[in-house]
């Protein structure tokens, strides 16, 4: 069989290819889907390099190796949803570590890190990662990793992937980035000297809203033997089925993260002139804090805006009023969704963690679909009267 040479491939040929852009015994251009538990060993001490699927399966192996190759890492492991890959990556830690996190991050973070590892004995000094100064200020002899999400949820503060790197490394530790809110298309923070990168796969590379699936893609070959014994151990493993459903949907990434950014970025601008709105969040305009190192270390915006209403009250009419636009958790998904971050997805967070990130009582988050923006926008304006 001719060799599939993908390293002279652009990232968005490399999406729709993959690693194995045909199926060798059968011709089949769509990865097969081996919904087979367990696997027939030839003999004694044989291995067709299968056993079973809760460590390995064949599906699976081609979207991590997809997945690797366009996340610029070596190592890509697949689980079933984010959380289950960033409960994966706190095990590289021992009771007695210190990490610092973002504090503008997803809440289900906050809530496993805080509920759970922080009795464990792991420590954790919540920052504005988006201050560097801050990141330095909060190291400490025993702190092993900075964990940031970047642009941050929801306030979209950027973080210097670059310099957090640089400093943890003089210090010893790993830089963890969770990228889910630019995707690979946009963000690789492996290149930018970060040591591991998460995903959510639920949002923009699956991108349908119909399944969930976390990754962590890494190119540390002193965590890639227990990173696998985690994923082994642990069990979260992504599903043959829901492995074949983001290969799916890694094929359409960058059509549809160029729609989702240009969409946003219209979206943005009118809701800045609208005069329900207070303020607008959003890394693509040209007066955004960090928008020179947003420029620098991405290569583009992304779907993610949120916004302050002027008023409160507003807030139950517009989610009722919404019609095109589904009020429901999650993002990076085909249809825009919009939240209201206080109750839900930063409901986990404290109140005063919350207040210091600036999430209160009329912030809304969108992530805006692939829809006609013109009808994103006449929803919206229907929806704020
Ligand atoms: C949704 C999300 C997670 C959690 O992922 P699940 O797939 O829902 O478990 C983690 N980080 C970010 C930034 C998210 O948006």
């Amino acid at each position: 069989m001719e060799k599939f040479d993908n390293s002279k491939l652009s990232l968005d040929s490399i999406l729709v290819h993959g690693v194995t852009p045909f199926d060798s015994t059968t011709g089949a251009v769509s990865t097969p889907i081996y919904q087979s538990a367990t696997f027939r060993h030839p003999g004694l001490g044989e291995s067709t390099g299968y056993d079973y699927s809760r460590a390995v399966n064949p599906t699976r192996t081609e979207l991590e190796k997809t997945l690797a190759l366009v996340e610029q890492g070596r190592y890509c492991l697949a689980f079933s949803t984010g959380m289950g890959a960033i409960s994966a990556i706190i095990k590289l830690f021992k009771p007695g570590d210190h990490l610092i996190v973002s504090e503008d991050l997803y809440g289900g973070t906050f809530r496993l890190f805080d509920e759970y590892y922080a009795s464990y004995g792991f420590s954790f000094s919540w920052i504005d990662t988006s201050s560097f100064a801050k990141v330095e200020a909060a190291l400490k002899p025993e702190t092993k990793a900075v964990f940031i999400e970047t642009p941050s949820n929801p306030m979209m503060k950027v973080t210097d992937i670059r310099r957090c790197a640089d400093l943890i490394h003089r210090h010893g530790g790993s830089l963890i980035v969770d990228n889910t809110f630019l995707s690979p298309y946009f963000q690789t923070p492996l290149d930018l000297g970060a040591d591991l990168v998460i995903h959510s796969g639920t949002k923009y590379l699956a991108g349908h809203n119909d399944t969930l699936a976390g990754f962590i893609v890494h190119s540390r070959e002193d965590m890639a033997e227990q990173l696998r014994n985690i994923q082994k151990s642990e069990g979260a493993s992504l599903s043959p089925f829901d492995a074949w459903l983001v290969l799916r949907g890694l094929k359409t990434l960058a059509l549809r993260m160029n729609r989702h950014e240009e969409n946003a970025s219209r979206i943005a601008q009118w809701l800045r002139g609208h005069q329900r709105v207070e303020k607008v969040f959003y890394t693509g305009f040209e007066d955004h804090p960090q928008y020179a190192l947003t420029c620098a270390q991405t290569r583009g915006h992304g779907g993610m805006i949120s916004f302050y209403l002027k008023d409160s009250s507003l807030v139950a009419v517009l989610l009722k009023r919404v019609s095109l636009i589904l009020f429901a958790e999650s993002l990076g998904g085909v249809q825009s969704l919009i939240t209201y971050p206080l109750i839900q997805t930063h409901g986990a967070i404290p109140e005063s963690m919350r207040r210091a990130a600036g999430v209160n009582d009329r912030l809304m988050r969108l992530s805006v679909g692939i829809e006609n923006a013109d009808d994103i926008i006449s929803d919206l304006e229907n929806a704020l009267g």
